[in-house]
């Protein structure tokens, strides 16, 4: 027997409950209302009813094909407009939002890398603290008071007898008070000096380092700090020893390096000498042996200081000591 309009009506309806996407939707219209479709051949066959029965069955298939058709429709239009709406929330072509992540400030890299190098030779890191008395940051290293050194630095004097220390070097009259030889020291720290300018800020960080054996020499700083300028920046920057004073070192000498941005050829860094300063260096002076009470003559050493700011404006080509200090992430994030 053939199905009624109103059994298809209802088999249509169901399928429609079980259709999730717009293509299945689609292809229900298609099934029902198309060309070939099952109302469509209802309507065809309604030539083969009785007479009287046509006009009635005509008149309902009419309407049940009007009805889907729009039931069909809506369908379409409510899943379309769903999809636009999830797509305006979510566009997932979208590049991902960056999650920022923290990062060593180049000044800690840098004394960082300094430090590795150090150690590797087989030196031992050690730290002193930042307020300091006269004693060790001035006398211990002779330079008694109303010495004419201490003009070389600007210190900051919290009181007649306590300073913030100008230098690391006091870090090394600690060590010695505590150690007898052999002592292989770096000591890494902040300093003080009440100095601002393009290449001065009041506080900067300094690696100190000392060596105190039987038959050191200036050989063997030499050597030492050669190999330490090749580690830090490559094995074509050649050393320069200067004559130099520091009342702690004798023989005392500035040491240059070859200038890293120009080789040698003069540039504005190094203001056309193709030599750039970065070290004070010597041999131990004799007088600190014997505040510490160490035999002048057993032992010998060498001592060595440097700025890691400086090192830092070298190796990065920063010709503003102050950008290191400005917080400015923009700058930072670039190292
Ligand atoms: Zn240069």
């Amino acid at each position: 027997m053939e199905k009624t309009i109103e059994q298809i009506n209802q088999e249509a309806l169901n399928e429609l409950e079980t259709a999730s996407d717009m293509e299945s939707i689609r292809a229900l219209s298609v099934r029902y209302l198309g060309r070939k479709g099952i109302i469509t051949r209802f309507l065809r066959n309604i030539s083969k009813l009785p007479p009287e029965e046509r006009p009635i069955a005509g008149k309902k298939a009419n309407e049940t094909k009007k009805t889907l058709d729009k039931i069909f429709k809506d369908a379409l239009d409510r899943l379309e407009t769903a999809t636009a709406d999830a797509t305006d929330r979510i566009d997932v072509s979208l590049p991902g939002r960056m999650v920022l992540a923290g990062s060593l400030h180049p000044i800690t890299q840098i004394n960082r890398l300094i430090c590795d190098i150090f150690t590797n030779l087989g030196f031992d890191i050690v730290e002193g603290p930042e307020v300091e008395t006269d004693y060790y940051n001035f006398e211990a290293l002779n330079i008694p008071k109303n010495h004419p050194a201490r003009d070389m630095q600007d210190t900051f004097y919290i009181s007649d007898n306590i300073v913030l220390r100008t230098h690391t070097s006091p870090v090394q009259i600690r060590t010695m008070e505590k150690q007898t030889p052999p002592v292989r020291i770096i000591a890494p720290g902040k300093v003080y000096r009440c100095d601002s300018d393009l290449t001065h800020t009041p506080m900067f960080h300094q690696v100190e380092g000392l060596l105190v054996d039987e038959n050191v020499s200036f050989g063997d700083l030499k050597g030492i700090l050669t190999t330490f300028v090749h580690r830090m920046f490559d094995e074509q920057i050649s050393l320069r020893f200067r004559p130099s004073f520091f009342p702690f070192t004798e023989p005392s000498a500035e040491v240059d390096i070859l200038c890293v941005i120009c080789r040698g050829k003069g540039c504005r860094v190094c203001s056309q000498t193709g030599w750039l300063e970065v070290l004070g260096a010597g041999m131990v002076h004799p007088a600190l042996f014997e505040n510490i009470g160490y035999d002048t003559a057993r032992y010998t050493g060498f001592a060595f200081g440097m700025g890691v700011e400086r090192i830092a404006m070298l190796k990065y080509g920063i010709d503003d000591i102050r950008k290191y200090f400005d917080n400015d992430l923009r700058f930072l994030r670039q190292f």
